[in-house]
């Protein structure tokens, strides 16, 4: 198990996070939140794939009355996301928000930020106090990327003080980039100098297909050095994707436990016997809505496959014309082709 970052505890509803708590994979919902049904629908498949917790934006005063309604009826903590507005941070807090997220950089009056800060201690809720760093103030686009990391490092410590200073420690910090290694040079600098627990993800990584890589490896380079307590995988599509591909990351970690069944398949090459890639997606879609957690191998041939697959607990390695059924690494089953599935099924079942 990779060792974790010691941090303070930021109380976010009834979730807790730091380093003695679960990682908690959130995201956002992408609909308007005025459509209070349709801000639910998604929030309800989010919770079913896995979210931990979802945020929620509120540019208008419409807005957070609709948060108000979502709370109520929300299966999960919501967080609000604010920007430029303290009036909407109140709102957002005394709609009930668990943790709103704050660039105190875009709120330019620092007594509207103790407003906010004395809002938020009165309803006990956490605040993310984020850099981004496109929006640092002394940032020019010809500084040099060391230099725009110790800008958002000297811009996270005076917000830091900021709240420190008005007896508010309830905090969980976050500095963005859409730049993978400043992402990561950033948050180990932070985790140095801090020990509030850590939000990360990029700024935006694009459209899933692009995104998959650059997030998984900040977040996954940052969580393997024990840094980061709450990940958001930004991608321009189905928050459900987000989610998907932040458990997989902290799966892939050992980081939280593989829930359901996993599916295995070996990447192919000359010696394979079947459409091995055409045999796994039918293998995953039966696999849909099995709980158990289960460990299942496609393979495309008897050379490698049954010891490549030793750890599986069931495993398709195919032959020509046939294929081979393993179980637990021990062979139980020589099955043709086409019924190569149904069997795999009966024995899952
Ligand atoms: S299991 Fe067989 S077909 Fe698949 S990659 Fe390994 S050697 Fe190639």
């Amino acid at each position: 198990m990779l060792k974790r970052r010691k941090t303070k505890t930021a109380a976010v509803g009834p979730i807790k996070l730091g380093h003695q708590y679960p990682i908690a994979v959130q995201t956002m919902t992408k609909v308007f939140t005025t459509d209070v049904a349709a801000c639910l629908r998604q929030i309800r498949q989010l919770e079913k794939c896995g979210c931990d917790l979802v945020r929620i934006a509120v540019p208008t005063q419409a807005d957070t009355a609709a948060l108000a309604k979502i709370v109520a009826k929300s299966p999960m903590p919501v967080v609000a996301d604010v920007h430029f507005s303290a009036t909407r941070a109140i709102e957002a807090i005394e709609a009930g928000a668990v943790k709103i997220r704050l660039n105190p950089g875009n709120v330019k009056d620092k007594n509207d930020i103790r407003r906010i800060i004395d809002c938020a201690k009165a309803h006990k809720i956490a605040i993310r106090v984020g850099v981004n760093e496109a929006s640092i103030r002394d940032l020019k686009s010809d500084v040099a990327p060391a230099k725009r990391t110790a800008l958002m490092l000297k811009e996270m410590r005076s917000y830091v003080r900021l709240f420190e200073k008005a007896g508010f420690d309830n905090l969980v910090l976050s500095a963005k980039s859409a730049d993978t290694v400043r992402t990561i040079e950033v948050n180990r600098a932070i985790a140095e100098n801090f020990d509030y627990p850590i939000h990360i993800g990029l700024t935006h990584a694009g459209l899933p297909e692009d995104a998959l890589v650059p997030s998984s490896v900040a977040i996954g380079t940052l969580l393997a050095e024990g840094i980061g307590d709450t990940i958001r995988v930004s991608v321009a599509g189905d928050p459900v994707e987000e989610i998907r591909i932040g458990k997989q990351i902290l799966h892939s970690l050992g980081l939280t436990p593989h829930k359901g069944p996993e599916l295995i398949v070996c990447p192919t090459c000359g010696r394979c016997q079947v459409n091995v890639v055409a045999l796994a997606k039918k293998v995953r879609k039966r696999l849909e809505g099995i709980t158990k957690p289960i460990r299942v191998a496609v393979m495309g041939c008897v050379v490698n496959g049954p010891g490549e697959a030793a750890d599986a607990d069931l495993a398709i390695c195919a032959g020509a014309g046939k294929g081979y059924l393993y179980k637990q690494g021990k062979k139980i089953a020589v099955v043709e082709e086409d019924q190569l599935l149904d069997a795999l099924m009966k024995e899952i079942s």
